[in-house]
């Protein structure tokens, strides 16, 4: 379908990005890799009046050091996230979940910071930054503020985010000496989790220390599994897992679509728990 009629903007400084944002008001968009605006434009799902293209703003793109943290703009695209050095040793599992993403065309072209800002429950990177403890950095009319992904999230396709607010870099902690792995678990291959389950774990003397475990597609926002993660510390076998992924459920409304039922959801998060938080831990 053709999408309806807008202005569009494309300014080349975060002052002049913001400041067009601002005009715009409720009417105003952000563009970033198009990968979900677009087709929610071509279906006639949004509307919006401006759209502001924030692909020649420098300075949102890449990732960098900073001390303990790694920063990583909003709009480096999943393939260079997938391939940057420093995520793949600094933060593996974003690398991991990263390269699960749709396809190699939709990976060139998504970014990190549209993904996030999406908030779609069933795409695999906002689960991972929960898992990580990652911050999100929103610059607007007043400065900036960091927002911890656990605040970030609001509800199906809705964040914090006003409207004349830019999400400009996610901060995570480096998880060096966590393991890690991504359980996505698909119908038909590059295409969005009917559950994905992301985990890290820190072990200590051949037990879990510390688990974290973000869900995908277990509710209208993506989920930490709290209470599996409470769960689990302690164990040092495969079948203490298998008991604590059980509580990987508690606290989740999966949703019914014509990939599966609620029931059939809960079913797969644990067991996707299991196998992930196993083979995080090298006890698979
Ligand atoms: P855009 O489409 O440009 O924007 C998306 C939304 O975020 C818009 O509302 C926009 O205004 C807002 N926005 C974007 N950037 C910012 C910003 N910096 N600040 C404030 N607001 C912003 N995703 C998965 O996770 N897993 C999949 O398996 C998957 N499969 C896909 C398959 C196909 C065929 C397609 C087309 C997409 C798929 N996606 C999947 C989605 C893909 O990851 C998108 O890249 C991502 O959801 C949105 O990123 P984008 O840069 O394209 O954002």
């Amino acid at each position: 379908m053709i999408p309806p009629a807008f202005d569009y903007a494309r300014p080349t400084s975060l002052d002049e990005a913001l400041r067009v944002l601002a005009d715009g008001g409720e009417d105003a968009k952000v563009l970033a890799g198009g990968q979900s605006l677009l087709p929610l434009l071509r279906l006639r799902l949004a509307f919006p009046e401006l759209v502001v293209d924030v692909g020649r703003v420098p300075g949102l793109r890449g990732v960098r050091e900073d001390g303990d943290t790694l920063v990583i703009g909003a709009m480096t695209t999943h393939h260079e996230v997938v391939r940057d050095p420093l995520v793949r040793r600094h933060a593996g599992l974003l690398a991991a979940v990263t390269r699960t993403v749709a396809d190699p065309a939709v990976r060139h072209r998504g970014t990190f910071g549209g993904s996030l800002a999406h908030a779609d429950p069933a795409a695999d990177l906002p689960a991972a930054v929960l898992a990580m403890d990652g911050e999100l950095v929103v610059a607007g009319p007043g400065g900036r503020r960091t927002v911890p992904a656990r605040e970030f999230f609001v509800n199906y396709l809705e964040t914090v985010l006003e409207p004349d607010e830019l999400l400009v870099e996610v901060r995570v902690p480096k998880a060096d000496g966590w393991g890690f792995h991504y359980e996505k678990f698909q119908r038909v291959a590059q295409s969005y989790a009917i559950v994905g389950v992301a985990a890290l774990v820190r072990r200590d003397n051949g037990r879990i220390a510390e688990a974290r475990i973000g869900l995908v597609n277990m509710g209208a926002t993506p989920l930490r599994a709290t209470a599996a993660e409470q769960a689990l510390a302690d164990c040092d076998d495969a079948p203490a897992v298998a008991r604590a992924a059980q509580s990987a459920t508690d606290g989740t409304q999966p949703p019914r679509d014509t990939s599966g039922s609620p029931e059939y959801r809960a079913h797969l998060a644990q067991v996707l728990t299991r196998r992930a938080v196993l083979t995080a831990a090298g006890m698979g």
